[in-house]
């Protein structure tokens, strides 16, 4: 079965081929987003393979249902760029990777925020350039302090254990409680208590439309001054706007941030040479206790092997014909 595969980098050929050496599916790779502008390339494909900034609305669904399309196979854990209602209305399966390495994100969260706390980054700049100084870069002890996860799924529960082991307190907001993070100490409390009381709120739960904005000025005024926030989840979890104002009155004293809401148009890609048309992105990156890493932390050699072992599998299991083991419908 040939598969289009969308927004193809280097990595994903290089793994989607190895996984896919022993199997029936043949990977088509094209580097462009799919998007209804590029739409016309999935044509006579009837399985498509997509990434987190794809476009998979209404539209472009309809579009490549119409051209022959029944599958999507995503290729990443969170489904919130599908229109799952579109997909199901035009007969479009679709499948996602649920978990490929949940350590890879709960480890780069915890990068994020030692990084920010004892200024990595600055460092490597200030002694390749010959200045010894300390001045700028004192941190804080990260034993014994308060730290708010929201989700406690996979990648949740890894990060608050990882924290565990540094001597933090965890306090956790999940809609569902997750009773080995109880059984191993995390104490489940209210949102609102959580910001109140968290030295560090770190990101964990999916872009739903109940999620959407949990961080807005009204979340923000609740936490404790000079917050340390950290989003590796999903970019419309934050309202990027009320936090540069955080950031500016010195309510939020670190921001640590894995994705963007607006980075389908940023990340991905090298830029370097262009300038970069968004404002608000802009003026993050101006303040020096902000840290922004580009969509990456999935980004390990074990999580792109389960991701192309996974999305393979998703799809000879759509070519026999079997029941679909991560097909995601809509609730
Ligand atoms: P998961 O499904 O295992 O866990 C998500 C948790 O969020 C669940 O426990 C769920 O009950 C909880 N939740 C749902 N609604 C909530 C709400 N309103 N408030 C609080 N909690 C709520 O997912 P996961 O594998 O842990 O992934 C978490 C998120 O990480 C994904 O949704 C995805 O967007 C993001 N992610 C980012 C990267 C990256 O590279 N930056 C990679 C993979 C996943």
């Amino acid at each position: 079965m040939q598969v289009a595969v969308f927004s193809t980098k280097s990595y994903d050929r290089e793994f989607l081929l190895s996984a896919s050496t022993e199997s029936e599916i043949c990977y088509d790779f094209f580097e462009e987003r799919l998007t209804q502008r590029t739409v016309v390339l999935a044509r006579d494909f009837p399985a498509v393979c997509c990434f987190v900034n794809d476009e998979l609305s209404a539209s472009v669904i309809e579009a490549i249902a119409a051209g022959g399309t029944k599958m999507i196979a995503l290729r990443c854990a969170g489904f919130n760029n599908c229109n799952l209602h579109a997909a199901a209305e035009h007969g479009v399966k679709v499948a996602r990777v649920p978990a490929y390495s949940p350590y890879a994100v709960a480890e780069h969260t915890v990068g994020l925020i030692l990084t920010l706390n004892r200024k990595f980054h600055k460092a490597y700049n200030r002694v390749r350039e010959g200045n010894f100084a300390l001045q700028g870069m004192l941190g804080f002890d990260l034993h014994g302090k308060t730290i708010g996860v929201v989700g406690t799924g996979k990648i949740g529960q890894i990060a608050a254990s990882i924290l565990q082991g540094f001597g933090c307190r965890i306090l956790a907001f999940d809609v569902h409680q997750n009773p080995e993070c109880v059984a191993a100490g995390v104490e489940y409390v209210e949102l609102d208590q959580l910001f109140a009381e968290s030295d560090v709120v770190t990101l964990h739960c999916p872009l739903l439309p109940s999620t959407k904005y949990l961080v807005n000025e009204a979340s923000i005024a609740k936490m404790k001054p000079g917050v340390m926030l950290i989003n590796t989840s999903r970019g419309g979890l934050v309202d990027a706007k009320a936090v540069i104002e955080g950031l500016k009155t010195g309510q939020i004293g670190y921001v640590g941030l894995d994705v963007y809401e607006e980075e389908a148009d940023l990340f991905f890609e090298d830029r370097s040479e262009l300038v970069i048309q968004d404002d608000v992105f802009s003026r993050l990156l101006t303040f020096p206790n902000v840290l922004i890493t580009g969509h990456q932390a999935f980004f390990t050699r074990n999580a792109l092997e389960a991701i192309s072992q996974v999305t393979t599998e998703n799809l000879r299991q759509f070519l026999k014909g079997e029941k679909l083991a991560n097909e995601v419908v809509a609730s």
